[in-house]
């Protein structure tokens, strides 16, 4: 395939610069990123005028098999919320209405910029979401949700082996497919979902492949209470009791952490997705980010899922997570540098990922997206040597609409409005239709 130059672009490569340019791409990887590139015969050129290049956003905490549910589950807090709305259609979903969700998750996250996510699954059917990844072209990791305790929702409990079968089984299926786009990554729902049993093979597991391992922690305090009554100890003490305290371990929230679990998390290097617009809505709390940044503890930005959100907008995470601390720490805290690249490179290392997305450099995956900065809105003052006021538009100012284009490993994802090879008019009429008969099967109404 022939090379593609895109020319006359203002690039943010996320190393304090910003840069009017050009930048060369092929076979999925940036290849250059110069001043000025004079175009060989066989290129494809881009005239980028007028526009912004930026990294491709990394969110670290998605419920794909929830969006399908937005705008359905309001005004609860975290406990009620599951119970009463979020298991009951979670366990009434099919292989066809999980599909139909993660692919209008995925259609959401690609026009807004996002182009990696470390994703949650449900309990069943989780081929169907790596089946949408696959599709549209997002990179990412996603895996089944394990719950196995008997005190957890009856519709999705599954008895221990099962659940590890399945959860073996899907690995070996999807980690690394796609050529490598595509990871498993297991998630054990939380610590009240799941047995000692099944933490104890499933952290034999994760050793053994070397894989990531997703889970919320910390977020409620009602939840945190129960994890208390149950081991005796804090949320994290417990995953560390487990053996789950290392690199590979990514918690969502860690909103009420005591001074240990503070430390835990800075000497095992656990990743933190800190997903403030879920935090707010389910009134869960505000997680102490300024204080967990200065104990170099890793933190990377998650929408949630759409139902507690209710978007799936990486700006939107970041407007909110400079804003809500700004009250408690001052104006100066938070500044937008830094919550941008928590939205990016951040991401790319709670992952593992920084070698490849998260910066705009030759040898990284062309992993980019495309902003109009004449967007109503956004006028972004573009000039060569100047970040600050871009990195202001972007986080506190920007929003989905500006996005132009989405390209992932060098294939352009979306683009106005539009998804290479399908329909959003279907999609949109298909979801639709799959919700309705969710519902009916839930026996909840909309
Ligand atoms: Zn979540």
């Amino acid at each position: 395939m022939a090379d593609i130059l895109f020319k006359n672009g203002f690039f943010l490569p996320n190393d304090g610069t910003l840069r009017k340019g050009s930048m060369r791409i092929s076979g999925g990887k940036i290849r250059d990123l110069s001043k000025s590139a004079r175009p060989k015969p066989k290129d494809r050129v881009v005239d980028l005028s007028g526009r912004l290049v930026i990294p491709g956003f990394v969110q670290t905490h998605i419920h794909l098999c929830q969006t399908l549910f937005r705008n359905l589950a309001d005004d609860l807090a975290l406990l009620d919320w599951l119970k009463t709305k979020i298991w009951p259609m979670e366990a009434a979903h099919t292989e066809q209405s999980l599909y139909a969700s993660a692919r209008l998750g995925i259609a959401e996250l690609l026009a807004g910029g996002t182009t990696t996510i470390l994703d949650m699954g449900t309990v069943r059917h989780t081929d169907a979401i790596f089946t949408a990844m696959e599709e549209m072209g997002i990179r990412g990791f996603s895996g089944k949700c394990l719950m196995d305790d008997p005190a957890t929702f009856r519709g999705l409990r599954e008895s221990t082996s099962t659940a590890l079968k399945e959860n073996r089984l899907l690995a070996d299926r999807w980690h690394g497919a796609a050529k490598g786009r595509l990871g498993y990554a297991p998630a054990p729902r939380f610590l009240l979902s799941c047995t000692n049993q099944l933490m104890k093979a499933l952290q034999e597991e994760a050793a053994h492949r070397k894989c990531l391992v997703h889970s919320h922690s910390s977020e409620n305090r009602e939840e945190v209470a129960a994890v208390r009554k149950r081991y005796g100890k804090e949320n994290i003490e417990a995953f560390q009791q487990l053996g789950f305290a290392n690199g590979q371990l990514v918690l969502a929230h860690c909103i009420w952490l005591s001074e240990n679990e503070k430390q835990i998390l800075a000497e095992a290097k656990i990743k933190v997705a800190h997903c403030p617009g879920s935090n707010l809505k389910l009134a869960s709390g505000i997680a102490p980010v300024p204080e967990l940044m200065k104990r170099g503890i890793h933190l990377s930005l998650g929408a949630d899922g759409a139902p507690c959100n209710n978007r799936l907008s990486a700006f939107s995470e970041m407007r909110l997570a400079s804003l809500i601390q700004k009250p408690l720490h001052g104006p100066t805290a938070m500044e937008a540098k830094n919550v941008f690249e928590m939205a990016t490179l951040g991401g790319a290392k709670a992952l593992g990922l920084e070698e490849m997305v998260g910066r705009l450099q030759p040898g990284f995956a062309a992993d980019f997206v495309v902003i109009d900065a004449a967007t109503p809105g956004w006028n972004l003052l573009l000039q060569e040597g100047h970040p600050n006021p871009v990195y202001s538009g972007l986080v506190f100012g920007g929003g989905v609409e500006a996005v132009e284009e989405t390209w992932v490993n060098g294939r352009l994802v979306y683009n106005k409005g539009r998804y290479p090879g399908l329909s959003t008019d279907q999609m949109h009429k298909s979801a639709l239709r799959q919700l309705s008969s969710l519902l009916r099967r839930a026996g909840l109404s909309a």
